[in-house]
């Protein structure tokens, strides 16, 4: 039999990365459920490397939307947009990569699709900004309370891909 050695290529190592490695959370709004974008916004993030950590389809109460977006309570658009999350399913997730926080609002694109770019979800996908199909944390802090607010801890799994060492080297 040949011995095959482990080239070193082969090793992931795990802990060179942890210390990098963020969640963010994403969901699909229900525009973007009943539209039939679920498999085509999933696979731009499964696609660029980031791991899916946790997912559930969910119908949120007017009072958890409230929740969700508290921090845009004075806008006048408030009251519109938590109608519209809490009108129909969202699907919640959480990945998990390199920098993905900051990289996944990239692949989002800006709030208005107007002015998003070509390339971006929104800018392929969307039309208008209270129709803009996806929500993606803006920052750590916001990643850390949006996970928690939608997911509890056994929800998230943990697990090795073995991608990660091709994404990650
Ligand atoms: P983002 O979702 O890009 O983080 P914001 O946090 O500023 O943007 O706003 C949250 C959501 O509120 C947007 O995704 C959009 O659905 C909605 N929204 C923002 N601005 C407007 C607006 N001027 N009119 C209607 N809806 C808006």
């Amino acid at each position: 039999a040949l011995a095959v050695p482990a080239a070193a290529y082969m090793l992931y190592d795990q802990e060179a990365h942890a210390a990098e490695m963020e969640r963010t959370f994403i969901a699909i709004k229900p525009d973007g459920v009943q539209r039939g974008l679920i498999a085509e916004i999933i696979s731009r993030f499964e696609r660029k490397g980031y791991k899916l950590m946790a997912i559930k389809l969910v119908v949120p109460t007017k009072e958890f939307a409230q929740k969700h977006y508290h921090d845009l309570k004075e806008r006048p658009f408030f009251d519109g947009l938590c109608d519209f999350l809490s009108s129909g399913p969202v699907l919640a997730m959480v990945w998990e990569g390199e920098g993905v926080i900051k990289y996944g609002r990239k692949l989002i694109g800006a709030t208005d699709p107007q002015k998003s770019e070509p390339g971006t979800i929104r800018g392929d996908l969307a039309v208008v900004v209270g129709r803009n199909i996806i929500h993606g944390s803006d920052g750590p802090e916001t990643a850390k309370d949006e996970i928690a607010l939608w997911f509890e801890p056994s929800e998230l799994v943990s697990y090795t891909s073995n991608a990660e060492k091709w994404i990650y080297g």
